[in-house]
């Protein structure tokens, strides 16, 4: 079991940078709740939310939440402010196991491919308390500029959220190596081909269709026997029939 810890950034009393209207906290939520959905998808992977929805949560206890749950991997999801444009990821920047350097080239680059177009800022390291605090590999994703207009516009998209969902997501597949679930679809039954009808079946065919369309005989029952009695009405019915013509 992979054990991921999902940050919205954010919440509650803190929105977070706010621009263009939009509020950082709101979309912070949307995207790792796009994230915690999409993982679903995929076999063996547990999730741990620092909020689910718009609360304050100290710094500190969202490092907590991530330890005490003993999660494999922490992301913190966060929209970037101070008129620039584009994307960055960041990783502590003191002591780093190579699995978090390692993670973070894996999903940084999921995430650009999955927002072609938008600026790569680049793959960095910062002193954040969530980064410093987490026993386990963390990254923190800051996801376009709420202060710029054209990124606000993009921001805006929810087609564009679930695209930096759903390359946060690819990331953290490849890096953890997930298999997506089986569909739950039910596979369909493989169709036995028709047995081939032997020559005999064929005459059969043609004998009844041509003494059903004599007015001998109605239905096929081609297995059931017959008696004498039925033999001799068939006969004198088909004998009748070929007369009238
Ligand atoms: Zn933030």
């Amino acid at each position: 079991m992979v054990k991921i810890a999902l940050d919205a950034g954010h919440g509650g009393t803190d929105s977070g940078a706010v621009g263009n209207g939009l509020q950082e906290k709101n979309l912070t939520l949307n995207i790792v709740k796009k994230i915690g959905g999409l993982l679903a998808e995929y076999e063996g992977v547990s999730i741990i939310y620092t909020r689910t929805d718009d609360r304050f949560v100290e710094l500190s206890e969202r490092a907590a939440i991530a330890n005490r749950a003993d999660a494999d991997f922490f992301l913190s999801v966060h929209i970037n402010a101070g008129s620039g444009t584009g994307f960055e990821s960041y990783v502590y920047n003191g002591n780093v196991s190579p699995s978090t350097i390692a993670y973070q080239n894996t999903i940084h680059s999921e995430i650009m491919k999955a927002i072609a177009g938008v600026q790569d800022r680049g793959k960095k390291r910062a002193n954040y308390a969530v980064l410093r605090e987490t026993k386990m590999p963390a990254l923190l994703t800051e996801n376009l500029f709420i202060d710029n207009a054209n990124d606000a516009a993009k921001l805006k998209s929810e087609q564009f959220l679930l695209q930096v969902a759903h390359g946060h997501v690819e990331g953290i597949a490849k890096a953890f190596g997930l298999k997506r679930k089986a569909t739950q679809q039910k596979q369909e039954e493989p169709k036995m081909p028709a047995p081939e009808k032997t020559a005999y079946d064929k005459a059969v065919d043609a004998a009844f269709e041509f003494l059903k369309q004599h007015g001998v005989v109605t239905q096929d029952r081609r297995e059931e026997p017959v008696t004498r009695a039925q033999v001799f009405l068939m006969l004198h019915r088909l004998a009748q029939n070929m007369l009238q013509k």
